[in-house]
Formats: C-alpha cells, structure tokens, sequence
C-alpha cells in the first residue's frame, strides 16, 4: 500500500518530524519541520517539499509549559491534516542509544521499549526524549508500527581495539565500550560520499559532524573505524554545552574534594561545560563568533584545536587520510571554524580555498591540496525514512 512514513527525532529542547512518500527513494521530505525551545519558548516551523512554509494552524502558539509528550500530542492533528488523503504507514524514531544488543534498525514492542529504557544513564540528555516519543505515538495510535533507528549502530562493526577502554577486562566483558554516536549522520554522509568523491568515496575519510553535539567519525570503505565518542557521547570534542575529552582525574577531584554529588558532577559535565562554559556567555557558536569578549574568543579558538586534535588521533585508524567532510549546523556554515581547524593541519598537506569556504562550496579544497576537503549538509531523517520504507514494503 501506498502512503507515508513519519521520522520523528526527540532532542533535548527540540523535535524534528519529516513525513515521506512509502513507495520511493526519494531524499525530498513531503513535509518537513521542527518545535524548537521545548522548556523555554517553544516555536513550531514547517516546510513542505518546495521549502515553502506551512500554516501553522493551532500550532502558532504553544504553551511553554508543555513537555515533549505533550507537544506530540499537539503534532499528530497537525499531521493528519497535512500529509493529505495518504494513510500513515509506519514511524521511525531516531534513538541515541542501542548498547551492544541492537546494531540495526529494530521494530519497537513493549519488550525492546523496555531494554532501550536501561540505556537512559548512558544518554541522559537524549535517550529520554527518544523514548518519551515512541510512547506518545503508541498512545495515540497503538496499531501504528513503529522502528527505532540507532545512533550507535553506524559503529558496531568497529574492531575490537577500536572499542576497548585501557580498564579491567570483566568491566569491557559487561559492555562498557567505545560504542560512538551521530551514526545517523554519518551513514548518510557515508552513503553520498561516491556522489562527490568517486573512486575516493571508498578511501580513508574522515567526518567532521559539528553541531551542538560534535564528533568525528574515521571511515573507510564507507564504513565506520574509529569514532571520538566513547561510551556516552560526553567524550571527544567540545561541544556546545558538553565537555569532551576531560582526565577522569578531574571527576574524582570534583567529587572526593569538591563534595560535589553524582547529579551536580553530570550537570556540570552535559550542561555547563563546552562553548558554554569556557565562554560563559552561551553555547551557541553563531553568538560566540560575533562576540568581541576575549572568553567567547577563547572558546572557538579551544573548540577549533581540539577538533584538530581529536581528528589527527583518528587518522591512524585508517592508516592516512584522503578526504575531510565538515557536516551539521556549525560544520555546514561556520566558515571561521572549518579555516581554524584546517589551518592546524596543514602539516597533513591540508588546503582550502579561502574564497570557496567563504561561499560553503560543496569543494572547498584548494587545488593541489593532498585532501579533498567537502562540506555536506547531513540528513539523518533520510536514513531513518528508509529504515522505515523496508519495514512497510
Ligand atoms: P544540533 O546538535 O542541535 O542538531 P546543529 O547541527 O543544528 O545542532 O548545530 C547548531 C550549531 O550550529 C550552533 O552552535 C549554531 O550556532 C551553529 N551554527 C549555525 N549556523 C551557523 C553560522 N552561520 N555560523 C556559525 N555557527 C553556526
């Protein structure tokens, strides 16, 4: 049968939806749209296919008193009067977490629902609202089948050594491993890389995913290698609000010393640190970018040094690198970042073309530089409509 599927991703303080034609492949949403602000000032957008904006109906001004589950609520009328006379088929949720058990796009029943739940300490800021998603569509439509799509699953073939921390081995053996996430980015990154690489597409690569959430992601023939995020996603960069990298010495100190509690300690560490907290005025690298105070300079000068740093400590996992891709919103546009980060490798024979990174050109590469450096929009809904296209077909 006909119809379309829904792809629904729960954040922190926004919702992403996009609604798809079932029979296609096409990468063009029907409609596409966001509830930003959740917690705060929560503002709805839609788009439809040409990119021109929806009515938002009863939508136009939201409560910000309502949570999440709430505000799907509020979503699903909006939907059935904007996806048209095609019946909704299927929903795909996109979910942090998957542990060690599930490395491939899994139907949801009351039984993974529950397995999925003992991961939330591992992704406090996300799992939660992945999950909050999932039961509010089963609320209000039980029979609807849904799929959970993982951001961990891009990263399970990874080797061994990629995975292991240097701690006692019965510790490994119960799971806490590297397992690495924006796997939904990435796969799709990796899935067009041959659209703009050709034969290279196949080669050493690394995926720079500069968002609110960073990381990195080494690839080779397409698949994932290593990654800078471990066993949450608090490792590897600086992020906007989360600290990356940090000697677990500092935690111990914050604790024993300080007398700070678990809670206070992940508050600081998810919520306070990052462009944030090295900033002290926001978590935003736009904001910071326009700012003459020299601790929002510190700040994206410290973001920009660690990315060179984390993305030189991936290399030798693939043994060179022949193509750098910036992707998401601070990788996509943030000109000022990519030429920071570039320019701390040059040694890796690293050039780009001032003009062309001023212009967020597909190729921004300098000619005769030794790597081809690409900046890609990622579209993690794409891969999570597909997952939900297989499902209905
Ligand atoms: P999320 O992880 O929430 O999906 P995004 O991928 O949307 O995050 O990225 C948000 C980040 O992108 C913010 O720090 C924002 O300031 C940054 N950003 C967006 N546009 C620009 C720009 N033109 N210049 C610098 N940073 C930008």
């Amino acid at each position: 049968m006909n119809g379309v599927v829904l792809t629904l991703n729960a954040g922190s303080s926004s919702l992403k939806f996009a609604v798809f034609d079932s029979e296609t492949a096409s990468m063009t949403a029907r409609i596409s749209g966001k509830i930003t602000g959740i917690g705060g000032e929560p503002f709805f957008a839609a788009r439809d296919a040409n990119g021109r904006a929806l009515d938002k109906g009863l939508l136009e001004t939201l409560d910000p008193s309502l949570d999440h589950e709430q505000l799907i609520a509020l979503l699903f009328p909006w939907l059935e009067e904007h996806h048209g006379d095609r019946p909704l088929l299927a929903v795909g949720h996109r979910v942090v977490h998957g542990g060690q058990r599930f490395n491939e796009p899994t139907r949801i029943s009351d039984e993974v629902l529950a397995a999925l739940e003992a991961f939330v300490p591992l992704a406090p800021l996300h799992q939660p609202h992945n999950l909050a998603a999932i039961r509010a569509v089963s609320t209000w439509q039980p029979d609807l089948p849904q799929i959970a799509c993982f951001d961990t699953s891009f990263h399970a073939g990874q080797r061994q050594l990629a995975k292991l921390f240097a701690l006692p081995r019965a510790l490994s053996n119960e799971g806490i491993i590297r397992y690495g996430f924006h796997g939904l980015s990435y796969e799709y990154i990796a899935n067009i890389l041959p659209d703009h690489l050709g034969e290279l597409a196949t080669g050493r690569v690394i995926v720079a995913h500069l968002g609110n959430g960073s990381s990195m992601c080494a690839i080779k023939n397409q698949q994932s290698v290593a990654t800078s995020t471990g066993f949450t996603a608090l490792d590897g960069l600086m992020m906007g609000r989360r600290c990356g990298n940090l000697d677990p010495g500092v935690v111990l100190y914050l604790m024993q010393v300080k007398g700070m509690t678990a809670d206070a300690v992940t508050d600081l560490l998810y919520r306070q640190s990052g462009l944030l907290g090295v900033s002290g005025i926001s978590n935003n690298m736009h904001v910071l970018q326009q700012s003459d105070d020299p601790h929002a300079r510190e700040a994206v000068q410290l973001y920009c040094y660690r990315a060179a740093s984390v993305l030189a400590g991936l290399i030798p996992a693939i043994g060179g690198l022949d193509a750098l891709v910036f992707t998401a919103g601070i990788g996509e546009n943030s000109t000022v970042v990519r030429a920071a980060i570039c320019a701390q490798l040059e040694w890796l024979g690293i050039a780009i073309d001032p003009v062309s990174n001023d212009m967020n050109a597909v190729k921004i590469s300098a000619a005769g530089s030794a790597v081809e450096v690409l900046v890609l929009p990622t579209n993690e809904e794409v891969v999570v409509a597909s997952a939900c296209r297989k499902l209905v077909a």
